[in-house]
């Protein structure tokens, strides 16, 4: 297959040649072979795929909220090829025997995947690393989704375990000591529909999160250990991050949300960390425009309407995120707020690196053809129900975004905007091409 007169980040226009599954030639203009197919991709931009190395695909378990398929299906539509899955499903991957269940699921993916084996106080280390699992983690250091949170000791030993394997560890930081509990307690709660959406940032402090990160680069430091610091919320979790040797990623609600937004989002606004200020938000921003921060993933973590519905105590944390990741990096390019280089290297380039996902990231030759195409002119008003999460809502309403046109995993078309033959664009499945993920350790 050949992709013609399509434009890269760093401004060169290319024609890009796939053989198979990989990327074979990137040159100013080749020549199509005889039977080769050609799409012409003049006024697109040429992205790698996007790769978000923070998703809860919810199987096995909650097959309710999402499945691999469905989740599948949204990341493609999003722009992204490869995800990393979290182990806090049912039951959680801290087992080979349960890393053995999540991969008979994840073979719905239509991307590829990366499965994290996870750390809890009855782990299974030994039969765990057996398997091919792509990181340790996000290892909790208080309770969220899943109540995984691990005592300071059993953290210190993972880490140690996952130097002597020779695997990144990705932490979920956040001090449960240090959370305003009399905030929480002081609210009458009742029957919660009513309670301020807000007090959930008011007793998630962003000092837990700090010190949380304190701790964890303390361990990472006396063990060598390569740590990647979860959904960083606050600059000086970042700072902390940076100041302790660990990469760090931010989520877009971290990005694009803050309380200012909770009157509006009310417990669809609530996840683990919570929203922060305005003001912490845009410090955040700069530090992710400016390059201190390594990457950008989702912690895509659907729930349904009804149960996100629930009183603020008693709602689960969480918003999806997979599909809108890429569209809203790629509108802040449009408006000039970073690049589209910039872009790149948080959701492909540096991802690639971190979790040595080395067949990933670039558009080079050898290179997996993981490759989005997006007009990036043309974005659209974001919509839950445009989204193809099972959870079908989105904190995002009614932002921008500019989607792919075109998503390819290793060389295969797995979704198509407005597909080539004039399909009904509402039908999913002729949106979607029949692709068998792969999981990136296997
Ligand atoms: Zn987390």
């Amino acid at each position: 297959m050949l992709l013609t007169n399509a434009e890269l980040v760093d401004g060169r226009t290319v024609d890009c040649r796939i053989d198979g599954e990989q990327i074979a030639a990137v040159e100013p203009e080749l020549d199509p072979a005889p039977d080769e197919s050609v799409i012409d991709a003049a006024g697109n931009l040429l992205l790698p795929g996007a790769i978000d190395a923070h998703v809860h695909f919810r199987e096995p378990g909650y097959a309710h909220k999402e499945t691999w398929t469905t989740g599948t299906r949204s990341a493609a539509a999003g722009g992204v090829t490869t995800v990393i899955d979290m182990p806090n499903t049912s039951p959680p991957t801290t087992t080979g025997e349960s890393f053995d269940t999540k991969a008979a699921a994840a073979e719905q993916a239509c991307i590829d995947y990366g499965i994290n084996g996870g750390v809890t106080g009855d782990w299974e280390p030994d039969s765990l690393f057996d398997r091919p699992l792509c990181a340790l983690g996000e290892v909790f250091l208080a309770d969220s989704t899943g109540d995984m949170g691990v005592a300071p000791d059993d953290f210190a030993d993972a880490v140690d375990r996952a130097v002597d394997e020779g695997v990144t560890v990705t932490v979920h930081a956040e001090d449960e000591t240090l959370f305003h509990t009399a905030a929480r307690d002081a609210d009458a709660g009742g029957p919660g529909r009513a309670a301020n959406a807000d007090l959930w940032s008011t007793y998630r402090t962003a000092e837990a999160e700090a010190a949380a990160v304190d701790y964890a680069t303390d361990v990472g430091q006396e063990t060598g250990a390569d740590l990647h610091i979860a959904h960083t919320s606050t600059p000086e979790g970042i700072d902390a991050a940076v100041d302790g040797g660990a990469t760090c990623e931010v989520c877009p609600h971290h990005l694009y949300l803050s309380r200012a937004d909770l009157d509006e989002l009310g417990t669809h606004g609530r996840m683990n960390p919570p929203l922060r200020s305005e003001d912490r938000r845009q410090a955040v921003f700069e530090r992710v425009a400016d390059g201190t921060v390594d990457i950008v993933a989702t912690d895509h973590a659907p729930h349904t309407r009804e149960e996100k519905d629930a009183g603020l105590w008693e709602a689960p944390s969480g918003v999806p995120g997979v599909e809108t990741m890429l569209p809203l990096l790629l509108e802040s390019a449009r408006q000039g707020e970073f690049t589209y280089e910039r872009v790149v290297d948080l959701v492909a380039h540096n991802p690639a690196e971190i979790f040595d996902l080395e067949s990933k990231g670039r558009i080079a030759p050898g290179y997996d053809a993981d490759l989005v195409l997006v007009d990036p002119d043309d974005p659209r008003a974001i919509r839950g129900d445009d989204t193809h999460s099972k959870c079908g809502w989105t904190p995002f309403a009614g932002r921008q975004g500019v989607f792919p046109e075109l998503t390819m995993v290793r060389g295969q078309v797995v979704y198509e905007r407005t597909p080539a033959d004039g399909r009904d664009r509402s039908d999913d499945d002729e949106q979607f091409g029949d692709v068998d993920g792969e999981n990136v350790r296997a």
